[in-house]
């Protein structure tokens, strides 16, 4: 799926960018990455962009379950025998997933991946009847143990596996939007596949995302304009196989072990990426109803969701955002319905 990760289009809709802003992309953590920013000297600038994709390369080093060597992937292999002595950046990861799992009733869970690692989209191959029910049985957030003192983990149940996909994409930009501001950068934009965080304005301007119409890649169904938030979306579109008219794709919903079939997208706004991340995986389980209401109970979140019949829904703080004009191209106001 080439185009998967361009879930979110970042609309240069008014001007170019002024020569002295700096823009890069590059392919980290099985995604495309970008980064655009100022700042008045091009060294620090060209030195904030590496220090940007150095540390997208570090946590996918540590966080990816695919890389044998990774901490995550060596959790995975010791856990369900004995205690497995964390960093305390995976724990504090690991920790906050599980918060959302509690907010979600379990509509997030990390261990969906006890199920998630017998699917391979781009084989089109996933697990039968019978596996399907075996590995399902071991999806549970509370299946991990955790020790806060020692930051150790442990499984309660050999054969249960952690993922972090739902949620690292939006660690990563936080933590490289931190890097950022502690090199006095005060405009910039990074993007890890649907995730991305903004800090300032673009010259000027706010930043402006589009949500494309999650069944066809060339339309937006919503643009809107934003500065100093993070947004996600979560698509069925990304990574997928169709089989007898079924979609399999990557969104899983714990309780079946089968792909969630609520939603075609979900995107979320909120204050940091990590959040903003973990909601739109977690908004596309529960389905419409429950997870606008999550959302409308939650004061700095917003959504806009596109449904099963691909009609598009807003949280209620956003219904304002709808006659807003913030300088964006008129005929790019959200389309409804
Ligand atoms: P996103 O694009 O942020 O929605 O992330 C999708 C990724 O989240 C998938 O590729 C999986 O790695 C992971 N994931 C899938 N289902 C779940 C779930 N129910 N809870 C937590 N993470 C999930
Ligand atoms: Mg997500």
């Amino acid at each position: 799926m080439r185009h998967a990760i361009f879930l979110l289009t970042l609309l240069l809709l008014a001007h170019p960018a002024p020569a002295d802003w700096l823009r890069e992309e590059a392919d980290v953590m099985g995604t495309r990455i970008t980064v655009e920013l100022f700042h008045s000297d091009p060294e620090v600038a060209q030195q904030s962009i590496e220090a940007v994709l150095e540390e997208m390369r570090r946590i996918d080093a540590s966080m990816s379950p695919y890389i044998e060597s990774s901490e995550l992937a060596r959790l995975n292999a010791a856990a369900g025998h004995a205690a497995f002595k964390t960093s305390g950046e995976l724990f504090s990861l690991i920790e906050r997933s599980l918060h959302f799992s509690e907010l979600s009733d379990g509509a997030f869970d990390i261990t969906f991946a006890s199920v998630g690692f017998l699917y391979d989209y781009r084989k089109s191959k996933r697990p039968d009847a019978g596996q399907l029910k075996e590995a399902t049985a071991l999806i549970n957030y509370r299946n991990l143990i955790l020790n806060t003192d020692q930051k150790t983990i442990r499984f309660n149940k050999p054969g249960v596996r952690i993922d972090l996909g739902g949620i690292a994409k939006g660690y990563a930009v936080d933590r490289c939007i931190g890097l950022l501001q502690q090199r006095g950068i005060r405009q910039a934009l990074i993007t890890a596949g649907g995730d991305s965080r903004m800090i300032g304005d673009r010259w000027g301007r706010p930043w402006t995302i589009g949500v494309r119409n999650p069944r066809n890649e060339d339309e937006l169904v919503a643009v809107i304009p934003l500065m100093d938030v993070a947004v996600s979306t979560s698509g069925d579109y990304e990574r997928f196989f169709e089989e007898d008219g079924v979609r399999y794709h990557h969104i899983i919903n714990p309780a079946s072990g089968k792909s969630a079939s609520e939603m075609q997208s979900v995107t979320i706004i909120g204050p940091d990426a990590t959040t903003t991340d973990a909601l739109s995986t977690t908004v596309f389980v529960m389905g419409l109803e429950a997870g606008l209401q999550l959302i409308n109970r939650m004061p700095d979140i917003d959504a806009i969701v596109v449904d099963r019949n691909g009609e598009l829904h807003y949280s209620e703080s956003l219904q304002p955002a709808k006659k807003m004009d913030a300088g964006v191209n008129p005929s790019a106001q959200p389309v409804s319905d």
